[in-house]
């Protein structure tokens, strides 16, 4: 098994540290990382700027390869050629901060793993509720073992396995659907020494739907998250309403 590492916290995540030793037992690995931080930019490619790979040491000597790009150019590109071969598998992660319901939408982890389906290989993005200085080891081991088990079981290009990981003791493993979280965006308004307004778009940890079933209530209650996702976003309860509404011209 080959399987190609990335992530969209930045090549020096320890995250992605942990998740490509933990592969490692399990497959040969190679990494392609973006070099920055790009979390939250979801799906973005690199269209007016020319991209660049190079080789990087990680902290523990291994090599690997970092890229100027976003996550999902970093997929495209290895995918399209700067790989020798083609992997087994994409795993993007561990990010830090769980992606959970419709963070899904905003998120580059994710997105990462669904750049490889478009391409053709399967994919599972991982997140662990935690910090920097969180101990990735067991979100790490049980993203090797999913790895293993999903390339036995033939998992397709169709479906990005969306896996997310407890802070605490992990109490078991359940599948899930995505649940919905409620963000607490606020506008933080400062000024610059010229006087002219700035702004952040901040606000607390959002909160998760706790429905039975749901991603959000899985690791608000200590199990691990896998969630099968993918992307027609159609809602079919809106089709017959639609048709309705008698739009030809
Ligand atoms: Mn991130």
């Amino acid at each position: 098994m080959y399987i190609l590492v990335t992530n969209d916290d930045g090549i020096q995540s320890p995250g992605l540290l942990a998740l490509r030793q933990a592969l490692d037992t399990v497959a040969e690995t190679v990494v392609v990382a973006p070099e920055r931080n790009w979390s939250a930019a979801s799906s973005a490619r690199t269209l007016f700027d020319p991209l660049r790979v190079d080789p990087v040491t990680m902290a523990d000597g291994r090599e690997g390869f970092v890229c100027s790009g976003t996550p999902g150019d970093c997929v495209a590109l290895a995918l399209l050629g700067v790989l020798e071969r083609k992997p087994d598998l994409v795993v993007s992660g561990i990010n830090i901060g769980v992606n959970l319901g419709n963070d899904v939408s905003y998120s580059g982890t994710v997105a990462a793993a669904r750049e490889g389906t478009t391409m053709g290989v399967p994919a599972i993005a991982v997140s662990l509720d935690g910090r920097k200085d969180a101990d990735f080891k067991p979100a790490a081991a049980f993203a090797a073992r999913l790895a293993k088990i999903a390339v036995e079981h033939k998992l397709t290009p169709q479906v990005v396995l969306n896996v997310n990981v407890p802070r605490s003791e992990i109490r078991g493993v359940v599948v899930t659907h995505l649940g919905r979280r409620t963000y607490r965006d606020e506008l933080i308004v400062r000024h610059d020494p010229r006087g002219r307004p700035y702004y952040w778009l901040g606000g607390g940890e959002p909160e998760g739907d706790l429905t039975e079933g749901t991603d959000t209530a899985a690791v608000a209650n200590g199990y691990i998250s896998v969630t099968p996702v993918h992307f027609d976003l159609t809602n079919h309860h809106w089709l017959d309403a639609l048709r309705g509404w008698q739009l030809d011209v």
